[in-house]
């Protein structure tokens, strides 16, 4: 066959996750925790299976926790989404992520991005015959060039794809990042497709900026968020999307196909466990202190931390240590070391290497502690 992706090997996460396994190492590479997710979520799952809630579920997603979700929705940004026309359950953010992509994008559409950037999204706009049009964002602070974004805008620009809080660089959207990104969409037919997985991961008293705050913003964006990020159960691929009711209608055509729907009993649980709002209010907090103590020991170590503003990844550059390539030192690191990371430039399509090292710090006390003993050798 003539393979529609020639440039697509093993992703990074896979292969350093292997590589951790392989040699017993500590694993803060792939971005999933190492402790247990909520007993109460996982006894919910089992009520609804027991209870006979197995069979297909409706093709937009449960009622009841489309409803859980806007009412989130409207608590934390002020937004009002109509379960019925503009919330679909997705079977995790990557399906959403693909799901929103094929829906508008068309052959020779340009669509705009910043990397480092999150693997899946390139791919999906290449499979729909568009064009990626992307900037490279630069150590320490990674801040997007709105001037340089405004240059790469042409008659064929149809979405920005946005990530924030981000993966890999921590960094957050700001209020002036929005201002600018509104005056650069205003009066165009540009879509934003807002990768909102880690909105609940803002530390230091700062707020997530949601693109649903901000009606100019909203009405053109697909917003995606994931139930396994949100409540430490990677595994159980679980998530959403928002947009107004003409674009989610075009979502739902092709959602239809890809899954038509996803897991009901975990619908089931997610709509009543939702209705408490301290499972995602308290988890800022809860992974600021797993930051803040990785970063304390960090300080110890050879490397130079880089800011963390959001998400559960701290960054990490080595230049005191060695001038290896990010990808041959985090493969020495996982060997020789015992800890495994994720070099910065698999996140970069051409690969720049800035010597950044991400490590994933969604893991038990012992765990980092565990870790910054080894990296103590280095
Ligand atoms: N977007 C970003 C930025 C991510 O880091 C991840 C996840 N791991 C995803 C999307 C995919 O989320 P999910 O596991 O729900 O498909
Ligand atoms: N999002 C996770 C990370 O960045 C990995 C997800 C995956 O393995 N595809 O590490």
């Amino acid at each position: 066959v003539i393979s529609k992706l020639p440039q697509t090997g093993t992703n990074i996460f896979t292969t350093m996750s292997a590589l951790a396994a392989e040699h017993d190492a500590i694993n803060l590479s792939q971005g999933f925790p190492d402790y247990f997710c909520s007993p109460e979520l996982i006894e919910l799952v089992n009520s609804a299976m027991m209870a006979g809630h197995n069979q297909y579920a409706p093709m937009a997603g449960l009622p009841a926790l489309r409803e859980q979700i806007a009412i989130k929705t409207e608590m934390l940004y002020g937004a009002v989404y109509n379960p019925d026309t503009e919330i679909t359950v997705t079977a995790g953010a990557t399906q959403a992520v693909f799901t929103a992509i094929s829906a508008v994008i068309h052959p020779n559409d340009e669509v705009i991005m910043f990397e480092p950037a999150y693997d899946c999204y390139a791919p999906a706009v290449k499979l729909m015959g568009g064009v990626v049009k992307s900037l490279e964002l630069e150590p320490p602070d990674y801040r997007i060039p709105w001037d340089m974004v405004k240059r790469l805008i042409t008659n064929k620009t149809r979405m920005i794809i946005l990530n924030s809080p981000h993966n890999p660089t921590a960094t957050i959207l700001s209020k002036q990042d929005i201002d600018e990104l509104t005056a650069l969409v205003k009066n165009q037919d540009i879509l934003i497709l807002s990768d909102e997985v880690y909105e609940h991961l803002v530390f230091d008293g700062q707020e997530h900026l949601s693109m649903a705050r901000y009606p100019e913003l909203r009405d053109r964006s697909l917003i995606i968020a994931s139930f396994g990020k949100t409540f430490h159960a990677t595994g159980w691929k679980m998530g959403y999307c928002l947009a107004p009711a003409n674009l989610m209608q075009e979502f739902r055509k092709i959602h239809q196909f890809l899954v038509f729907s996803v897991n009901t009993p975990m619908q089931h649980a997610l709509a009543e466990y939702l209705k408490n709002e301290d499972h995602y209010l308290t988890l800022p907090g809860f992974f600021q202190q797993k930051r803040d103590h990785f970063r304390q020991g960090l300080e110890q170590t050879r490397f130079k931390l880089l800011p963390c503003a959001g998400a559960y990844f701290q960054s990490v550059t080595y230049d005191a240590i060695t001038d290896e390539k990010d990808v041959d030192f985090a493969v020495r690191l996982t060997k020789e070391i015992g800890v495994a990371a994720i070099p910065v430039s698999a996140f970069y399509r051409k690969g720049l290497d800035r010597h950044v090292l991400r490590f994933c710090f969604a893991k038990k006390q012992e765990t980092l502690d565990i870790a910054v003993d080894r990296l103590l050798k280095v």
